[in-house]
């Protein structure tokens, strides 16, 4: 587990700053009161993060900032003080942030940074421009951010690193470069990329309000102007990467079923027609398969709905380890699946299903009062796909409705 270190010499504080980010953030905490104490700990570990108190008993001016980063730990600075000025020296060094301390809304203040930071490790970020010095400026204040960087010296490469990366978050262009300048770049991306998918943030030291303009309709989401602090870059950036996730997450609500986290009807359909659709045209072997539990209703009336849901989820676990990255499994209802597993042979499509009912048939549910559940599956497996969609599921229906009347916890194929 990841750790993190909190120095600070309020005790009851440290005490309460460490066990809110254990408790919601599930980071492992170690606490030091001194900067003598801090050191040691530094020695031994190296940290996610570390949050300091400037003045400390044997550092009461924030001498331990520089300590810290000298080791290569990340810092955010916790203080009292609010002097403008000691505050901006402060924020010159390669801190993370500078966070007040004193009150319950600065700890989840607090909680809420940590938290960006350990999201931020997911996003990748390209950062394009002719100048090295600013790429590299760039991408330490980013990487200081936790964010993985790309960089890139002009558009053309940009687009070359967006068609083989695939899970680029956001994209940080420069206006004027040679090749392909900024404004083309944006205008190129936004033909392949909604705002859905990629994030677009200029920056530019053209101050004319009709450049600004000019990018937010190209389809750039924000614009930073240079000269620029550091505290307005990482709120920009973190406001835009929060939004996508957002966008992310309602996405992910419309197309996911909620108690097994599993695809839903909906995006089965969806993502199934065009595919369909282009196996049939291309000949694409693939299978189609409805998978039902046994005497269900037994084991809710038995147990109770709880427990039932229980037992979905565990065969939902089963179909989502037991199939490849380009399959699909979706929840269509109650205790019934529908698997597509494609580019593969009926031979070994139907080993995957066999070795499938075998497993939940071994599968053991324990239950809190020792007594233990099992439970089996049946399957329709269509081999051959009939012509449409929608009359190859009503196919694999009738083929599990065999396999349900010739005795269950069995395979029924075409
Ligand atoms: P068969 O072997 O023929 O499939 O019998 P069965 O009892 O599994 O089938 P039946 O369709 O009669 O029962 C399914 C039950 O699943 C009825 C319904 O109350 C229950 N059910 C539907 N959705 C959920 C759910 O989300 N959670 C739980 N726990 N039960 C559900
Ligand atoms: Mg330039
Ligand atoms: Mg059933």
């Amino acid at each position: 587990m990841e750790k993190i270190l909190v120095v600070e010499d309020n005790k009851t504080l440290a005490k309460l700053i460490a066990k809110k980010i254990n408790l919601e953030l599930g980071f492992e905490v170690e606490v030091a009161y001194s900067f003598l104490e801090a050191k040691l700990f530094l020695k031994r570990y190296s940290y996610f993060l570390t949050l300091v108190d400037l003045n400390l008993p044997d550092a009461p001016n924030g001498e331990i900032v520089d300590h810290i980063l000298e080791s290569g730990n990340h810092v955010i600075v916790l203080s009292g003080n609010i002097d403008k000025t000691f505050r901006a020296n402060m924020l010159k060094k390669n801190i993370i942030d500078y966070v007040n301390k004193g009150g319950v809304d600065d700890i989840n203040f607090i909680i809420n940074t940590i938290a960006r930071l350990k999201k931020n490790k997911e996003h990748k970020i390209l950062v394009v421009d002719d100048s090295m010095v600013f790429r590299k400026q760039m991408q330490s204040m980013l990487e200081n951010m936790f964010f993985k960087v790309i960089t890139v010296a002009h558009g053309e490469e940009a687009l070359g690193i967006l068609n083989s990366v695939s899970d680029i978050s956001l994209v940080l262009t420069d206006y004027h470069m040679p090749v392909m300048d900024g404004l083309e770049l944006t205008t190129e991306i936004r033909k392949k990329y909604t705002k859905n998918d990629l994030t677009i943030i200029t920056i530019s030291g053209d101050n004319d309000d009709d450049t600004t303009a000019m990018f937010l309709k190209s389809g750039a989401n924000d614009y930073i102007k240079k000269p620029f602090s550091k505290e307005e870059f990482s709120c920009r950036i973190n406001n835009s990467i929060e939004a996508l996730e957002n966008i992310y997450t309602i996405t992910n609500h419309a197309n996911r079923d909620f108690l097994t986290g599993l695809y839903n009807r909906r995006y089965f359909f969806n993502n199934m027609f065009p595919y369909f659709e282009k196996a049939i045209a291309d000949s694409e072997k693939f299978t189609i398969a409805v998978i039902d539990i046994d005497y269900f209703k037994k084991i809710n009336d038995t147990y109770g709905h709880e427990i039932g849901d229980r037992v979905i989820n565990n065969l939902a676990d089963i179909l989502r380890t037991n199939i490849s990255q380009d399959d699909i499994v979706a929840r269509f209802g109650g205790e019934e699946f529908c698997i597509v597993l494609k580019n593969i042979t009926p031979e070994q499509a139907l080993s995957r299903f066999e070795k499938i009912r075998e497993k939940v048939q071994n599968t053991i549910v324990s239950l809190e009062n020792e007594e233990k559940i099992k439970f089996t599956v049946s399957i329709g497996v269509l081999l051959h796909p009939e012509e449409t969609l929608e009359e190859s599921i009503n196919q694999a229906d009738m083929l599990l409705y065999n396999a349900k009347q010739n005795g269950r916890n069995r395979i029924e194929h075409n």
